[in-house]
């Protein structure tokens, strides 16, 4: 088999993601511009599991153009590295450029956005596909054409969901849903959906929506604004231990917060974009606004 020094010439290091670190690279053949994503497992002396190799393959039919095309994959004895399609940059950085909410010209943008994310998220949602770690750096961005992909879709199933990033970050939970937080391993469609309202909401505020520095300060955050937990609010709670012992009770699931109106938050958003987040997110994952629903949405009829 060829090996990925034989097929690309690497020209810089893009940063260091949750899986490995990525770089910059050109096809000697075709002269394409590419990603190259290196690998890097826990259990690395074992090799790649044969079973995630199967799950990344099938990755390669998933052809969407919110979704970042995987081109190749190369494989030799321990290392494994996804060539995909390469993007100048992402929602993050994009976020970092300006300064301030959002303005009505950026809501359209905003929206636009919103709807390619969607898009790509109800593609994988058919093919029984989870993402589970949308944020926005993993939201790449062809600025000038106003395009929208999601990049590592499919890879926390093939590779397991994430704990700690390779270059011992830890991983995100400002996108989290409030059952992923609470344990829940019943995983359904309805986590991403949690993730895209926070996204929605980051970029309209220009700031991360729910910043948690940790699973219970993760949690009060969102309680401050969407209002305490409780069984009327999010029917499942009851289920969780956490909410049976009375210590964590009181530290999770604080009672005196009122859910605050979104239109607070957002006071340039109109009626139905407020319709939209709220929708997004909703305590209860099986109440949750579905991808394909949400683009049917209002919001985007105007
Ligand atoms: P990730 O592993 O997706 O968290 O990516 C780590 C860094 O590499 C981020 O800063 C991304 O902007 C960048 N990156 C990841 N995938 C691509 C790609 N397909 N094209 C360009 N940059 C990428």
């Amino acid at each position: 088999t060829q090996t990925t020094m034989d097929k690309y010439l690497k020209i810089e290091k893009l940063g260091e993601g949750t899986y490995g670190i990525v770089y910059k690279a050109q096809n000697k053949q075709t002269g394409e511009i590419v990603a190259l994503k290196r690998i890097r497992l826990d259990n690395d002396d074992e090799g790649i599991p044969c079973t995630a190799i199967r799950e990344i393959s099938l990755l390669r039919d998933l052809h969407h153009p919110n979704i970042v095309r995987l081109l190749d994959i190369l494989h030799s004895e321990k290392k494994l590295t996804l060539v995909f399609e390469y993007l100048e940059t992402d929602l993050k950085k994009w976020l970092d450029g300006r300064d301030g909410p959002a303005d009505a010209d950026d809501i359209l943008l905003i929206k636009s956005f919103t709807k390619q994310l969607l898009e790509g998220v109800a593609h994988c949602h058919k093919h029984m596909i989870l993402h589970r770690d949308l944020k926005p750096q993993n939201l790449l961005l062809h600025v000038r054409k106003g395009e929208l992909k999601i990049a590592d879709f499919g890879l926390a199933r093939s590779f397991g969901a994430p704990v700690r990033a390779y270059s011992h970050e830890v991983v995100t939970l400002w996108y989290r849903s409030p059952d992923v937080l609470l344990g829940s391993t019943h995983y359904s469609t309805s986590i991403d959906m949690w993730s895209v309202g926070c996204i929605m909401g980051e970029m309209l505020l220009n700031r991360p929506l729910f910043p948690g520095a940790n699973v219970s300060n993760q949690l009060v955050k969102i309680q401050k604004q969407l209002g305490s937990i409780n069984p009327d609010s999010f029917p499942g709670v009851t289920g969780f231990e956490q909410w049976r012992d009375p210590e964590q009770k009181t530290i999770l699931f604080p009672q005196n917060h009122p859910p605050v109106n979104w239109s607070k938050l957002f006071p340039q958003l109109d009626p139905a974009g407020i319709d939209l987040i709220s929708k997004l997110l909703k305590y209860d994952p099986d109440a949750r606004i579905s991808a394909e629903a949400a683009l049917e949405h209002d919001f985007f009829k105007k």
